[in-house]
């Protein structure tokens, strides 16, 4: 039977093995296998919910093994090592405990077809400092990490000569926007549960950008009103402003500041996991990204697809395809139909990267955006209440694409029920 991998299960990878285990596992007409190395899946654009606390990762995270049972595909919890091409086999590293103790040895998986879904990592292109200093949000371990160090920060406030909790955030796409925002929607919800004294002056979010402004990928006016938003909180923005260095006092610009922090995000920039520069001799660009043909496949080999933010896919009319939740959706939907298609022996098809537009939440305090980019040129912008539609109904989709109609709306039950029975922010 043919053997299909999938290597990562977010949100590209864990579409794909749903949609291929339910078409073909379960029909037995292929033997489809999930590799990821974590046990649950959490769709990554609400990791900056989690590092603020406003959503609770235990309560929305999937469990791979469930879903496996019920989807017709198998899952194994692993990380990638290294690909041997030769002999169609993927080698995983072993399983250790977080005390240190192996539980599984190195172990290997054979394929026909292997589908590269590994995401990416923050890319802080090397910057002094930066990897001692800051925090990045690649997973829901780091978030919850940020969440903890920042609940501590509001303990020690009045006491220990701490006056202010100081957040600095390097880089203003999506994820340092949507974070300073929802930054300060935690702090209201922190200050109703028996923390009284904290109000909006005690913290101070500073957002720094290299570019000219923030929101680089979207139009001026999405943007600057994104800004002003900001502003209005009480965000400290600084555009133009490159930083060089991150200390424990704090983020050093290139002329010479200090802005002074006590917890610091970098999150500007991505690229794909380092050891997949060299792995399988694969082509990969400059940030690790494995290069794709316009199949999907890559181009070196047509048994490996890649796709989602680790893959380099050219866009017809020059640049990528660029490293967002619904190019990898829309990947993953056009590798299946080429699987599909190569079982059948028929021709492979391309992909077409569709711009819907971009959405940034700024949590419940506004929801800004362009829909349907390449239709409209990016110039439908939408605000309020439509914009925050479309930006729930992102995550929706992702899970319509796992769960079905059904059971969706349901889950979307239990979610309004949640909100009356579970408090608006998680405190532990
Ligand atoms: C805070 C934040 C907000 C965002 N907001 C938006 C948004 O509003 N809209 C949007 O379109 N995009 C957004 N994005 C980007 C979006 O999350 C990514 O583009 C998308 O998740 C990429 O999907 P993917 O399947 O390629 O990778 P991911 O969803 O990152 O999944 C990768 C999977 O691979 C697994 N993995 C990694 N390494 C290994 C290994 N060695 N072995 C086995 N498994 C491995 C990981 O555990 C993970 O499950 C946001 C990102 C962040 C961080």
């Amino acid at each position: 039977m043919y053997k299909i991998v999938i290597v990562g299960g977010g949100a590209g990878g864990l579409e794909l093995a749903t949609k291929l285990g339910n078409k073909l596992g379960r029909k037995g007409k292929a033997h489809i296998t999930l590799v990821d190395k974590n046990h649950t899946h959490l769709w990554k654009p609400l990791l900056h919910e989690v590092a603020a606390g406003s959503l609770d990762d235990g309560i929305d995270a999937l469990s791979y093994r469930v879903h496996a049972k019920s989807h017709g595909f198998n899952f194994k919890l692993a990380a990638l090592k290294n690909i041997d091409r030769a002999a169609k086999i993927i080698q995983l590293d072993k399983i250790i405990d977080p005390d240190g103790t192996e539980i599984l040895p190195e172990s290997t998986l054979d394929y026909d077809i292997l589908v590269m879904a590994l995401g990416s990592v923050t890319n802080d292109f090397n910057t002094k400092g930066v990897s001692d200093n800051c925090i990045f949000l690649d997973n829901p371990q780091q978030a919850k990490r940020f969440h903890h160090l920042m609940l501590n920060k509001y303990l020690q406030l009045g006491v220990k000569e701490t006056n202010k909790v100081s957040i600095a955030i390097v880089g203003a796409g999506a994820t340092g926007v949507e974070l300073s925002a929802e930054l300060y929607n935690s702090l209201e919800q922190v200050s109703s549960y028996g923390f009284e004294h904290i109000n909006n002056t005690d913290l101070k979010v500073s957002l720094v950008e290299a570019g000219e402004k923030i929101l680089p990928a979207l139009p001026e006016r999405i943007s600057s009103s994104a800004h002003q938003e900001l502003l209005n909180l009480g965000v400290d923005v600084r555009t133009k402003t490159m930083v060089t260095e991150a200390t424990k006092a704090g983020l050093i610009t290139k002329d010479g500041e200090l802005i002074e922090a006590d917890l610091m995000v970098w999150a500007a920039g991505i690229k794909a996991p380092n050891f997949l520069k060299d792995i399988g001799r694969l082509e990969t660009n400059r940030i690790n990204q494995l290069v794709v043909k316009q199949t999907l496949q890559t181009t070196l080999d047509d048994n490996i697809y890649a796709i989602g933010d680790c893959a380099s896919c050219p866009l017809p009319q020059g640049g990528f395809v660029p490293p967002r939740a619904q190019s990898a959706h829309q990947m993953a939907s056009l590798v299946a139909k080429n699987i599909f298609a190569t079982l059948k022996q028929k021709p492979l098809r391309e992909y077409k990267y569709t711009d819907y537009g971009s959405l940034v939440s700024l949590s419940n305090y506004s929801t800004v955006g362009s829909l349907m980019g390449s239709l409209t040129k990016g110039s439908m912008k939408v605000e309020g209440s439509l914009a925050r539609l479309v930006y729930a109904s992102l995550y929706r989709m992702h899970k319509v694409a796992l769960h079905g109609y059904i059971k969706t709306a349901l889950m979307m039950l239990v979610e309004r029920i949640n909100r009356i029975l579970r408090p608006r922010l998680k405190l532990h």
